[in-house]
């Protein structure tokens, strides 16, 4: 009995003597990560900061999105440090089920306009039931995400109430890290660029999440003039049926940048930043 005892203490400690090094040395760096997946016609972004915190902004419309996820944070993290849905669009939001049910999710930022679709409802149910902190996006507001990664919510301006174009309800975002910063749009259409515009008069951008799949009536001119985006991310389906991204919107984002990285043509696109330089690699 004494020796099985002992047998038992042996193989816990060297188990654990195993186990140890994967913990602390895990995938560690000094960089920010910004994952923009291929979720096919939708958005869907994961961001992972030097300490581990981690941002999701949308999840697609599929609900492998949880497994993307799982395979790109550490073994250890458990939790969603905070999670945006920009707008109640199911390429938006539908993957999100799965996340909520498999991740701690701390926090919770949302347009504050609901719709009645009942898998929308249903993830709403969720969020009560499990008692996440759910914010009201609320512009001009920052939010400290990690040590010199703060957030600043650009839109809506006020809450909406009444709203015909639901993509107009998105949750817009600037990210900043030192000299770093990036700006994700959501299905934001010109209209609603125009409305932060009459707010916000430099909008200077590294990179920008391209509204609205590269739709026709996204990125107009002024925004981008604004925006000064050095390289663009468009989270687009391959042949899709609303042919996204559009001629027209390609034409105005080249007379900016020739940098336009789409994931139907390249899978998930990794943005990795130290703060200062930035550098973009491809997922396959
Ligand atoms: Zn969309």
């Amino acid at each position: 009995m004494q020796k099985r005892k002992i047998i038992k203490i042996i193989l816990i400690i060297v188990t654990i003597s195993f186990l140890i090094p994967y913990y602390f040395l895990e995938d560690k760096n000094d960089l920010l990560e910004i994952h923009f997946i291929d979720v096919g016609q939708g958005d869907g972004i994961l961001i992972k900061t030097p300490n581990d915190k981690v941002l999701i902004i949308d999840g697609g419309p599929y609900d492998d999105f949880n497994k993307k996820v799982s395979s790109k944070l550490p073994y250890r993290k458990r939790n969603i440090d905070l999670l945006v849905i920009t707008h109640a669009h199911q390429d938006h939001y539908l993957g999100l089920i799965n996340v909520l049910e498999n991740y701690r999710v701390d926090n919770i930022i949302y347009s504050g306009y609901d719709a009645d679709f009942s898998d929308y409802v249903y993830l709403m149910s969720l969020i009560k039931e499990k008692n996440i902190n759910l914010i009201t996006a609320q512009y001009g507001k920052i939010i400290s995400l990690d040590k010199d990664i703060n957030l600043k919510i650009l839109y809506p301006i006020s809450q909406k109430v009444e709203e015909k174009d639901i993509n107009n309800t998105s949750v817009v975002i600037k990210l900043e890290f030192k000299n770093f910063d990036a700006i994700f749009t959501g299905d934001l259409t010109c209209a609603g660029e125009a409305e932060i515009l009459k707010y916000e008069t430099n909008l200077e951008s590294k990179i920008l999440k391209v509204g609205h799949h590269g739709s026709k009536g996204s990125s107009c001119n002024s925004f981008l003039e604004s925006t000064k985006p050095e390289l663009v991310v468009i989270q687009v389906g391959l042949d899709n049926k609303f042919n996204h991204p559009h001629k027209d919107a390609i034409s105005r984002l080249n007379k900016f940048t020739n940098k336009i990285l789409r994931t139907d043509e390249l899978g998930t696109i990794l943005i990795l930043s130290n703060g200062n330089e930035y550098w973009s690699k491809i997922i396959k």
